[in-house]
């Protein structure tokens, strides 16, 4: 199955997997002073070790959703690099202005969310863009998409430009895929 809700759900279960690890985080935290020192010390690692995960799934399921659409050729989908995807800015954000740790709780949870997906969206859309056999890329919804994403779906644009940047909300199912 090469569908992108295959992709979907494997990046899902990715971020479920941080999740977890995440809330042993907060366990072990009381107050924000430590909150803060416990994510500047984890997040990076975290949204790498996912993210770098999340990108390796995406280039395989390239490939193999290339090879299903029967496009000729020799190219091989490649990982984006998840390096510095932003981690102390997360973390300073969720904690910013006195918000409670169980709001920051969710912040942080969001944005690692949107991170690790963005791991997997920029794979598949940079690898539409250097693939000489591809269109381009476009926005795939999960079927219960809000109103802003429901917009960018309805334009069903294809995406040729590698600087074009994929617009996407915490917790958001959109994904990217290949334009044959
Ligand atoms: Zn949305």
């Amino acid at each position: 199955m090469t569908t992108p809700t295959r992709l979907r759900n494997d990046v899902r279960a990715l971020t479920t997997l941080a999740e977890r690890d995440l809330s042993k985080l907060w366990q072990q935290v009381t107050t924000a002073a430590a909150a803060q020192q416990a994510l500047n010390d984890t997040l990076p690692a975290l949204i790498e070790t996912y993210g770098m995960a999340a990108a390796a799934l995406a280039a395989d399921w390239y490939d193999e959703a290339r090879v299903k659409a029967g496009v000729g050729g020799s190219f091989r989908a490649f990982p984006i690099e998840v390096r510095d995807p932003g981690a102390p800015v997360l973390a300073g954000w969720a904690l910013s202005e006195g918000k409670t740790l169980d709001t920051a709780r969710v912040l942080v949870a969001g944005g690692v969310q949107r991170r690790i997906a963005n791991a997997a969206r920029y794979t598949v859309a940079r690898s539409s863009i250097a693939d000489p056999r591809a269109q381009g890329w476009r926005r795939v919804g999960d079927g219960s998409s809000c109103r802003f994403c429901s917009m960018l779906l309805g334009r069903g644009a294809v995406y040729t430009e590698a600087s074009a940047s994929f617009d996407a909300h915490d917790h958001c199912g959109c994904s990217a895929a290949p334009a044959f």
